[in-house]
């Protein structure tokens, strides 16, 4: 009974440090249960509904080797493994578990054809800690929560059987051996940014001789200039419990992938640096700053042909990154380079504190219910020196694509309106139109419209 409070309390606590985030910045969140990333229906999206985050009941259940049985007209889940049922309905804050009346923060809610409901509620009634990383979106459930109960003997020395023999970092990648395959609960923390990953009911084994008193371990990190420290420790007695720290050196975002492979734990890191800090007085070049849209768990939309966005977007940015990297009179920055996903804040940041000249988004339109819609729109909020680059690109992007001309409209985007330079979304053509799609995928037509978005900007910046 005291560990199911102190898992409320845990879990509680846990959601109150959860800053607000609008359901925009939730959607790109992936899930892993025991490790595993969860394979989410296409429309399914996290949300944050008054600071509690609400997750797909029905992938989760499923994965716990749940029944699930969904009834349409009364919007009731219900949930099955042996005798344990919970049953939930849509919009209703009381749920029925194993015949108890259960309130729940906020009802499920129907999103996209997919019921969520709160994290927390999954947490305490499906017996799964819980672990939220706002930085990258990622809920991590973890089923093994049945840590041996209380010490069955007097001494209270619990005997973990699981022991750790050997801790090693290399290339990115950590790698533990150990006795027994075991799920470690991972979460991430900042200031300073560090992963932290936690062994329950295991031990160190050998290794552990040469710590004392809790002392900590420290592995040699000197080859890894993206880790500051990576350090170990028994953390706990009684159960027995295992953390290693890896703390991050001058990273700006940080994903990674666990795997048990032949009983070594192994934990993939891939990193993104900081930029390096450009002084414009110093450098008396023009920072310009581009934006391919969305990357990572977020594809934006869907092609006719059903490619994301987010490959279009990044195609075309890297080509304009290499058109401008060959201009003397202008230092270009990327917000991404790779199939990652930083926030829009994040991006909004990184030009606000390069204090860039320019900022240029680059998308993909669509309208699906529309595939004849075709056409090049050129996006700018308010400013006016912002609506002036918003033209020369745009002059430029018709000249060279010859896409149908939408024109040059104000739009209340996020990057675009909190960004302080002259900044731009781009809306080179409608992905969700078969011809246009074409056009957009081809490397001859990317080359022109990287062209031209570069021309528009040197136009701007009078180079
Ligand atoms: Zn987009």
């Amino acid at each position: 009974m005291k560990k199911s409070m102190m898992m409320l309390l845990f879990t509680a606590l846990l959601l109150f440090l959860i800053p607000m985030h609008t359901q925009a910045a939730a959607k790109q969140t992936k899930i892993f249960l025991d490790g595993q990333e969860l394979v989410l229906p296409h429309s399914v999206e996290v949300v944050n509904i008054r600071n509690n985050i609400m997750i797909p009941i029905r992938v989760v259940a499923e994965n716990l080797k749940f029944n699930v049985n969904w009834d349409k007209k009364t919007q009731n889940v219900h949930i099955q493994q042996g005798s344990k049922a919970i049953s939930l309905t849509v919009g209703k804050n009381e749920a029925l578990v194993e015949n108890d009346t259960v309130t729940l923060n906020v009802a499920p809610q129907m999103i996209k054809n997919t019921v969520v409901v709160p994290m927390r509620f999954v947490s305490e009634e499906m017996g799964l800690s819980v672990g939220w990383n706002n930085k990258d979106k990622l809920v991590t459930l973890s089923s093994n929560t049945s840590l041996p109960s209380e010490p069955s003997n007097e001494s209270g020395i619990e005997a973990a059987t699981n022991q750790i023999h050997e801790i090693n970092y290399a290339s990115n990648q950590l790698v533990v051996s150990l006795d027994q395959e075991i799920t470690p609960v991972i979460t991430t923390l900042q200031n300073p940014e560090r992963i932290v990953v936690d062994f329950p009911s295991t031990n160190l084994g050998d290794m552990g001789q040469a710590l004392s008193g809790g002392a900590m371990g420290r592995l040699d990190t000197s080859e890894s200039p993206n880790i500051t420290d990576i350090r170990y420790s028994l953390f706990k007695n009684d159960p027995a419990q295992v953390r290693i720290v890896i703390e991050l050196n001058n990273v700006r975002s940080v994903n990674y992938e666990q795997q048990t492979i032949a009983g070594k734990f192994i934990l993939d890191l891939s990193m993104v640096n900081e930029p390096v800090p450009i002084t414009p007085v110093s450098s008396g070049k023009k920072i310009v700053v581009i934006d391919p849209g969305h990357g990572g768990s977020d594809p934006g939309t869907t092609s006719f042909s059903k490619k994301p966005e987010k490959i279009f977007a990044l195609a075309l940015g890297l080509k304009v990154q290499a058109l401008l990297q060959q201009e003397s009179g202008i230092e270009v920055i990327m917000t991404r380079e790779t199939d990652i996903y930083p926030t829009r804040s994040e991006r909004v940041k990184l030009a606000n504190d390069l204090k860039a000249d320019v900022f240029v988004s680059i998308h993909g339109n669509s309208v699906k219910a529309a595939p004849q819609v075709s056409g090049t729109e050129t996006y700018y909020y308010q400013r006016e020196s912002s609506k002036e680059l918003a033209n020369l690109i745009h002059h430029n992007l018709i000249k060279a694509l010859g896409f149908k001309d939408r024109s040059v409209r104000n739009g209340n985007y996020q990057v675009i309106r909190e960004t302080t330079m002259s900044a731009v979304l781009l809306e080179i053509g409608f992905l969700s139109n078969k011809s246009e799609e074409e056009a957009m995928m081809s490397e001859t037509n990317q080359n022109k419209a990287a062209q031209a978005i570069v021309d528009g900007i040197k136009e701007y910046l009078t180079l």
